[in-house]
């Protein structure tokens, strides 16, 4: 995974990367890393956080591992103030980590038999933890008076129905919801949110799935593969640099064709 030339205007950018202990968030912190961006990798594991804090630093980067619960505010709090203790401002921000049902130990299952503490556990990460992250984010960068850039993990989830992950699929479409409202609010002040789409991607969460579930999923992507998370972070990289610069609002699928056929 290589960070292209024109990357490097990343140079010096304090960026926070929340689930960056894995997956998604792993792959992007490393390639913000690698385009010259001061990382704070921030995940509900210590353990994982440190790995790839040190996986950075071993490239010769600049990271910062927090342990953070993104449902918690007070742990979100503490989150950003670490980020800004450590760096002296917050220029952008990934808002990535989230869980499926398989994450909690949790069934898939249609709404009548789905528990309300599934629904509530998913809603709560992945909906509720990226309003909290842009509450504190925002008000960081409205302080600082420099504009920023945040992206958001939404899904294709975020944009078709999926039996039996009712939780899940709100929770996405909500990130949308709260990306484009959180555009309109900051516009005027050069802050720009965003949001990608990722289609089926191998990371921890999809492990979790049988094979014969991965077999029928890749049999409906067009590009008859799965992503990798370094795909994903090129994005990240893009929306969260400079050359989006007229970008905000968006929601942006990465995911082989899955959503146009
Ligand atoms: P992953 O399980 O590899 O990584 C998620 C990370 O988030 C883990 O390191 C985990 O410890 C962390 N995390 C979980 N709950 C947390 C919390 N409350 N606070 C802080 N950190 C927490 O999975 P991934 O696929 O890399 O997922 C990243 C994002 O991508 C998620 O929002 C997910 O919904 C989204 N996504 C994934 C796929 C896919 O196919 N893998 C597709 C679309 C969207």
């Amino acid at each position: 995974m290589q960070a292209h030339q024109q990357d490097k205007d990343m140079a010096d950018k304090a960026i926070l990367v929340t689930g960056g202990g894995s997956g998604i968030g792993r792959a992007s912190a490393l390639l913000l890393a690698q385009a010259g961006a001061r990382v704070a990798v921030a995940d509900q594991s210590l353990s994982a956080a440190t790995e790839t804090a040190m996986m950075i630093r071993d490239a010769g980067g600049d990271a910062l591992a927090l342990q953070a619960d993104v449902s918690d505010e007070h742990s979100v709090m503490h989150m950003i103030d670490g980020t800004v203790s450590a760096f002296g401002r917050l220029d952008g921000a990934f808002n990535n980590a989230g869980i499926g049902a398989g994450r909690i130990g949790a069934l898939p299952q249609n709404i009548a038999e789905m528990p309300m503490e599934t629904w509530s556990r998913i809603i709560a990460v992945n909906l509720t933890g990226v309003w909290l992250c842009m509450k504190y984010e925002l008000a960081q960068m409205q302080k600082q008076g420099h504009g920023g850039a945040i992206v958001n993990t939404a899904s294709i989830a975020g944009l078709t129905g999926i039996p039996t992950a009712s939780a899940y699929v709100a929770s996405k479409h909500g990130v949308l919801g709260l990306t484009k409202t959180a555009a309109l609010e900051y516009a005027a002040k050069h802050i720009r949110v965003n949001a990608v789409c990722p289609g089926y991607v191998e990371t921890g969460m999809t492990e979790d799935l049988s094979a014969q579930r991965i077999a029928a999923i890749v049999d409906k992507v067009p590009m008859k593969r799965m992503g990798t998370p370094a795909e994903i972070a090129q994005l990240v990289l893009w929306l969260l640099s400079e050359r989006a610069s007229y970008m905000t609002g968006a929601g942006l699928t990465v995911d082989g064709g899955t959503t146009v056929g």
